[in-house]
């Protein structure tokens, strides 16, 4: 058999749209720049690496979560730096028009848009905040913005997690939420939008044990992507060495190779103590921590963050996931081969026809096994047709009820990846999925 993994992002972007995993936004008004909407099978998948993230950084004694609003009071993003800092270069071609960040292209170069030559504006800084105004009057005091990332929203809740959850140090807080930026030259599909989602976790650390804890975290995250089923052989970590962001001392990016070529997916940073002592010299509150097990001793805690954009980790698990075995043939089928715990549809449950003494056991199993996992009712077409469609959505396993379950009072459960078929008595088959998922 001969496989072919994703080489263009085109091929992706139909699947999605045709299995229902991601639509354009507005569609039917034409779509939205750069901005997509998941649908009932991307929400699910979604849903499962947002539990799989919150489990492996929430449930363990050192870690607490929150869910911080989107709009915050101004001053956050003075403190931050956002407001004075927040921006990406930005060159205009003087023919067309068309806008690129000056970071990312070669200036010398002749425009990529309409081909003119040296035909770009001088750089100039754009900020990357949405603004919008709060409250009835339009005025400069109603200013807001949507956050751009979700990690504010932890600083200024530091006391209160701390206090509330009588936190020592080392300590984290985690939270999922979007985020929104004004890129200048969006695009690759999910990979850079202007509202995304982020799942961030910053660790409060005692001044100088930073480096320490981003190595435990470093190990911790390229784990999480390897148990999350990616190929160990498309990630790597990009050391920032020098070329630090304002807030930073230290910073890492895991990478992982999309069909574009090798680029972050998530970011570790070491952010001192940048935002906190920040907030405490614009608000006036005293955000220090007192150790009692240093005498105590108070202090600013130090920062190690985890960032990780949820929309970029769903492209990579996708271009992962996406196979075509056979291709070209005949026999050519698409597979999406997620782990077990990553599938949107667990189950596939199929009678084999449409007639009612099949699909009344079809149907009692479609509601045991809904009780616990998300499953999927498949009636229509030949057999051959509804597998090759769940292989498509990445099912792990199909069931069929035939006309030998009225006598045997067993089913044919079908794997995925080996397309060996098993027998199964219907009484064993809650048991059976129970094991094959361990979970
Ligand atoms: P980039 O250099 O790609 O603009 P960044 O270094 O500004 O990203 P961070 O601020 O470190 O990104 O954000 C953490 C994570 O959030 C990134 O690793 C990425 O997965 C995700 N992310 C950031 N910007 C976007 C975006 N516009 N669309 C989708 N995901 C994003």
């Amino acid at each position: 058999m001969s496989e072919k993994k994703l080489e263009n992002m085109q091929d992706l972007v139909s699947l999605c749209k045709r299995r229902g995993f991601i639509f354009q936004s507005s569609e039917i008004y034409g779509g939205l720049g750069s901005c997509w909407d998941y649908g009932p099978l991307g929400i699910e998948l979604k849903n499962n690496v947002k539990n799989s993230w919150w489990k492996a950084m929430t449930y363990r004694e050192d870690i607490e979560g929150v869910d911080a609003s989107i709009l915050m009071h101004p001053l956050v993003w003075k403190a931050s730096g956002h407001v004075d800092g927040f921006s990406d270069p930005m060159v205009d071609c003087k023919e067309c028009n068309a806008r690129f960040r000056a970071d990312k292209i070669d200036l010398s170069a002749p425009c990529e848009n309409c081909g003119a030559k040296e035909s770009f504006t001088e750089p100039r800084e754009f900020n990357l905040m949405f603004e919008t105004t709060m409250g009835p009057v339009k005025d400069s005091g109603s200013t807001v913005y949507l956050r751009p990332e979700t990690a504010q929203g932890i600083f200024t809740n530091f006391l209160n997690v701390q206090s509330t959850m009588r936190k020592k140090l080392p300590f984290g807080i985690a939270q999922i939420g979007k985020a929104f930026r004004n890129e200048i030259t969006p695009g690759n599909f999910i990979f850079r939008t202007r509202e995304f989602e982020q799942m961030e976790m910053q660790y409060f650390v005692k001044p100088g044990t930073q480096k320490e804890f981003m190595e435990k975290w470093k190990e911790i995250r390229w784990q999480w992507h390897l148990d999350q089923g990616l190929d160990e052989k498309k990630l790597r970590f990009h050391d920032h060495g020098d070329d630090l962001a304002h807030y930073a001392d230290a910073a890492f990016d895991i990478e992982y190779e999309f069909p574009i070529g090798w680029d972050e997916m998530e970011g570790i940073h070491s952010r001192t103590d940048f935002d906190l002592g920040n907030h405490a010299e614009l608000s006036g509150k005293n955000l220090n921590y007192v150790d009692q097990m240093d005498g105590n001793k108070k202090y600013i805690p130090y920062v190690v963050e985890t960032s990780v954009g949820c929309d970029r980790h769903i492209l990579a698990l996708l271009c992962d996931a996406y196979r075509v075995e056979n291709a070209g043939t005949k026999e050519e089928r698409v597979v999406l081969g997620f782990i077990p715990k990553m599938a949107p549809i667990k189950v596939a449950i199929m009678p084999l026809m449409k007639k009612p003494d099949l699909e009344e056991p079809a149907r009692k199993l479609m509601d045991e096994l809904s009780q616990l996992y998300k499953c999927e009712y498949d009636v229509s077409g030949s057999i051959g047709k509804r597998y090759r469609r769940q292989d498509e959505i990445g099912t792990p396993y199909c069931i069929t009820v035939d006309y030998d379950t009225l006598e045997d009072k067993a089913v044919t459960i079908r794997d995925r990846d080996t397309m060996n078929q098993e027998r199964i008595p219907l009484e064993n088959v809650r048991t059976y999925i129970l094991n094959k998922f361990g979970f």
